[in-house]
């Protein structure tokens, strides 16, 4: 499996970047988790957006789903010029949002209905769906290839769902908005802090994601490596 980062900042991007949107490569398979601000151009310079598998939303803010209708109008324009395409699963949870709504009767997705603890299988993989703490209802997702476990937290404070998350996976790509001294209980953030903690707790590797816009790059980076940690950049991809 490998990941390659197209939008990692949340809620709104650091100049010429975008927010919070992931290409997975697990098997034959491309997995789009979230579709932030920037992410279908991004995407389309790897591969055709109709070689999507999957599209994940783990929740339905905008920095996660800004790009959704973008991929509808796509996929909208490839069937109105006749050329043939599978669709992509659209795996989301129906929170009634303006931004869930655009797919909602699209006929260009087949929708999956995410709940806490639900499963899906496709083409070798599993995938697992867990309720996190965020104020928009958010969940992970968790990818398996039977050789490597792979979980993103989606937008995240500090829950127990986080022990199950961890506990199946070889690498997370977590939500790290926060530096620790910003962080509390009721923000909707994890702090970096947080992140290591459950990283050394499972003996998982860590990419942070969700990069505050506010913070300066070069800190972040000093923060965020000399805890142990990876952090998510724009173009990078890493190895699961
Ligand atoms: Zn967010
Ligand atoms: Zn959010």
């Amino acid at each position: 499996m490998n990941l390659t980062a197209l939008g990692v900042y949340g809620p709104y991007p650091k100049k010429n970047c975008g927010t919070s949107s992931y290409l997975l490569k697990a098997g034959d398979k491309n997995i789009l988790l979230d579709a932030g601000e920037g992410s279908f151009s991004r995407l389309s310079a790897i591969i055709p957006p109709e070689e999507l598998d999957m599209i994940f939303l783990s929740h339905s803010h905008f920095d996660h789903t800004a790009d959704v209708g973008v991929y509808n109008y796509y996929f909208e324009s490839l069937s109105k010029k006749g050329k043939p395409f599978d669709k992509s699963i659209i795996a989301y949870f129906d929170d009634g949002s303006s931004s869930v709504s655009v797919i909602k009767n699209s006929p260009f997705f087949v929708p999956f209905a995410i709940s806490d603890g639900a499963v899906l299988n496709m083409g070798g993989l599993s995938f697992e769906f867990h309720r996190v703490k965020h104020p928009a209802i958010t969940h992970s997702i968790t990818v398996c290839d039977g050789v490597r476990r792979f979980s993103y937290t989606g937008d995240t404070n500090d829950c127990d769902a986080l022990d199950i998350i961890y506990s199946k996976s070889d690498v997370v790509l977590a939500d790290g908005c926060f530096l620790p001294e910003d962080w509390s209980e009721i923000k909707p953030h994890l702090s970096i802090d947080i992140i290591k903690n459950y990283s050394l707790k499972w003996g998982a590797r860590s990419i942070v994601g969700h990069l505050n816009p506010d913070y300066d790059g070069e800190t972040l980076e000093k923060e965020i490596s000399e805890r142990g940690l990876l952090m998510a950049k724009e173009g990078k991809v890493f190895e699961i």
